[in-house]
């Protein structure tokens, strides 16, 4: 009886994988099979390394998305049949004060970076003929406003968008296209906030799990979509955020 969450014989390369939610989806794809490309700005030691020593394959590469377009090389020189769109940033200030500097910086690395990422993983797919997988890492801030943020919001609902679009356009050529929308979850990203006992406070409250999340619980969802079990998942932007949304 073949097992339909099992990725063995699947190749990976998941971007922003030296930490965080990057680190634990790499993972979570060893576990279930795969062998696993971890693409970070830095080297991703330490994850090559945990998914070596759990019996797991994995190498490293570097790509540095400040410039938006280093990632289409990535796919010359092996089939990788999923992408985990995972890299992203913030900058946080007033909209009225708001630079160029922090909109491009944003807007570089979680949008434009993703999306020709995407592209160039699609054309050596649809090249071989293959099939493949796309996750896209959104936010909250796919479906609100947030506050301080805005080259961040913009750049989530962006994220989410294409997905729709992605996964309307190549669902009939074999390539599945989601997302996952993480709540807060207990990241580098979200020190800060955990570091402020008011803020913290009010987040848990309004977490109707009463809790953060961690990466682990990303990882989970991020690694469903890959299986042959969601294969006819498309264009879905998946949240998994202790129930924020639905309060
Ligand atoms: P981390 O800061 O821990 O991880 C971000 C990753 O992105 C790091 O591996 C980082 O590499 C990489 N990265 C950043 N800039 C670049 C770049 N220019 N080129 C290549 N890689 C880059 O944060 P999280 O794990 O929390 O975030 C992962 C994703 O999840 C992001 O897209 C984020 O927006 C999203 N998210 C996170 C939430 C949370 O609560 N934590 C909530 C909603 C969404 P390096 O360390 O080398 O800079």
């Amino acid at each position: 009886m073949s097992n339909p969450f099992d990725l063995t014989g699947r190749r990976a390369l998941v971007t922003g994988a030296n930490t965080g939610i990057g680190q634990a989806i790499a993972l979570g794809l060893a576990q279930a099979g795969a062998e696993v490309i971890c693409a970070g700005r830095r080297t991703c030691d330490e994850t090559v390394g945990m998914i070596s020593d759990a019996g797991g394959k994995a190498s490293s590469v570097r790509v540095d998305f400040t410039d938006p377009m280093a990632g289409r090389g990535l796919f010359d020189d092996q089939a990788i049949d999923i992408l985990i769109n995972n890299a992203g940033i913030i900058r946080r200030n007033d909209a009225v004060d708001f630079t160029e500097e922090d909109w491009d910086a944003v807007m570089d690395v979680n949008l434009k970076a993703l999306f020709f990422t995407t592209q160039a993983f699609a054309k050596a797919v649809l090249a071989r003929g293959g099939a493949g997988r796309v996750v896209n890492i959104a936010s909250l801030l796919s479906f609100q406003g947030g506050i301080r943020v805005p080259s961040y919001t913009a750049s989530k609902h962006g994220v989410a968008g294409l997905t729709k679009l992605l996964a309307n356009e190549w669902a009939a050529k074999g390539i599945n296209v989601n997302a996952v929308a993480p709540g807060y979850i207990e990241t580098n990203n979200t020190e800060a906030l955990r570091a402020d006992p008011d803020r913290n406070k009010a987040i848990v409250e309004r977490i109707p799990a009463g809790r953060w999340g961690d990466a682990s619980d990303i990882a989970g969802a991020a690694v469903y979509l890959c299986t042959p079990a969601a294969g006819y998942v498309h264009g879905a932007v998946l949240n998994v955020d202790g129930g924020w949304l639905a309060r």
